[in-house]
């Protein structure tokens, strides 16, 4: 009996799990059955301009679940075993989508055209200025008014192998001031090994900039009551991006060596917070030896026992203390989101990088691919 369902279980769509039987022991066998096999669930999240949202859960053999959103290609939570065995939540998110819809600082998003600012909303590709939206101060943050973070994606997911989803996004010419047609694709994959590896790529029909990153907020004690203030950070990098008042990097690429800039050996974030103006919001540019997916940076907090190790194919990563964070949004279950609540490890090229011939370059040509990858891999111990 069981072997037949689940005969027929392999050969449903593996994206969604419709149990019918009526009998209600049957279904929570079937359910049981059904989330062993089915490494990625589909559910209905609600609706936007007329579009449907969806959640995606992805599930590992060691019980870590991912969920993501077609809302702005988000990462909605990460729960994973602590050193005891306790499951939580790593990333600040909702457990609705009416919760991404009051526009929170970015949580667990995708973040296009391009992450990070851009000096006074303007940039020249050739002899051509574009002007795109001055929505921090005079500056240009994360794509503008409606950047990638808030736009409905088209989404895949994997029928077989690792636990994947695919989330799709056509960027017309001129969408919030950019150039190009942009086709974006940005493949979630859960592995078996603890790794969130995120995977970008792209293509234009015209000349244009692109900087892409995900913004999840990780308190790897999964309780937002605790800062992040005790987790130990190390970088790979032994340089930085210094910045102006309005947080545009000056063009220096200044040695870390000694400062509180300095994470080349682990250093708690509360250690030398308060001789950084503002707390850190800066771009490490980090020490990597190719272009390759590389360890750039371990997180680790002694409460949980977890360790987040980053890798990256990419050439800098914004350390974000989460300074702007300011209690005005409240997770679902009623915790307030406190300055330090949670930080942001987000791996891009650098800032304001189409203003700095000395930077390296976030143009794409028609004809190019645009191909980058961040992984996130969970250690507990
Ligand atoms: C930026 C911060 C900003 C935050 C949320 C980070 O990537 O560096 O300055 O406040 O995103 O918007």
């Amino acid at each position: 009996m069981v072997g037949s369902r689940l005969h027929h279980l392999k050969l449903t769509n593996m994206t969604t799990t419709t149990i019918t039987a009526g009998d209600e022991a049957v279904q929570n066998e079937m359910e049981d059955i059904s989330a062993t096999l089915h490494n990625v669930c589909k559910s209905e999240w609600g609706e936007v301009s007329g579009k449907k949202i969806f959640l995606y859960r992805l599930t590992n053999k060691n019980g870590h679940q991912v969920n993501l959103t077609n809302y702005g290609a988000t990462i909605t939570s990460w729960v994973t075993p602590d050193k005891h065995g306790c499951k939580s939540n790593i990333v600040v998110g909702f457990d609705s989508i009416d919760g991404y819809l009051a526009q929170p600082p970015y949580f667990g998003a995708t973040i296009g055209r391009y992450s990070n600012r851009v000096a006074n909303g303007r940039f020249s590709i050739g002899t051509e200025t574009y002007t795109v939206a001055a929505n921090n101060g005079e500056n240009h943050l994360h794509g503008g008014n409606k950047g990638f973070d808030k736009v409905i994606w088209e989404a895949k997911s994997s029928e077989e192998g690792a636990a994947s989803v695919t989330m799709n996004y056509l960027s017309r010419d001129g969408e919030e001031g950019y150039p190009g047609n942009l086709q974006v694709a940005v493949a979630f994959t859960l592995t078996d090994d603890n790794e969130l590896l995120i995977e970008y790529s792209g293509a234009t029909d015209k000349t244009t900039i692109v900087n892409l990153t995900n913004h999840s907020y990780f308190n790897l004690t999964g309780d937002i009551n605790n800062t992040i203030l005790e987790h130990t950070l190390q970088i790979n990098a032994d340089r930085y991006t210094p910045v102006d008042n309005g947080l545009i990097p000056t063009g220096e690429l200044k040695a870390v060596a000694g400062g509180p800039f300095d994470f080349l050996q682990p250093h708690t974030i509360g250690e030398r917070i308060a001789a950084v103006d503002g707390g850190y919001d800066h771009n490490f540019v980090l020490s990597k030896k190719s272009n390759g997916l590389e360890r750039v940076a371990t997180l680790s907090d002694s409460i949980s026992g977890r360790t987040l190790e980053v890798y990256t194919t990419e050439p800098g990563m914004q350390l974000y203390s989460g300074n702007f964070l300011d209690g005005s949004f409240k997770t679902s279950d009623g915790k307030t989101i406190d300055k330090h609540a949670a930080l942001c490890l987000e791996t891009q090229h650098f800032p304001d990088s189409p203003n700095q011939p000395d930077f390296p370059s976030t143009i794409l040509n028609p004809g190019e691919k645009f191909q980058t990858a961040t992984k996130y891999k969970v250690v507990v111990g």
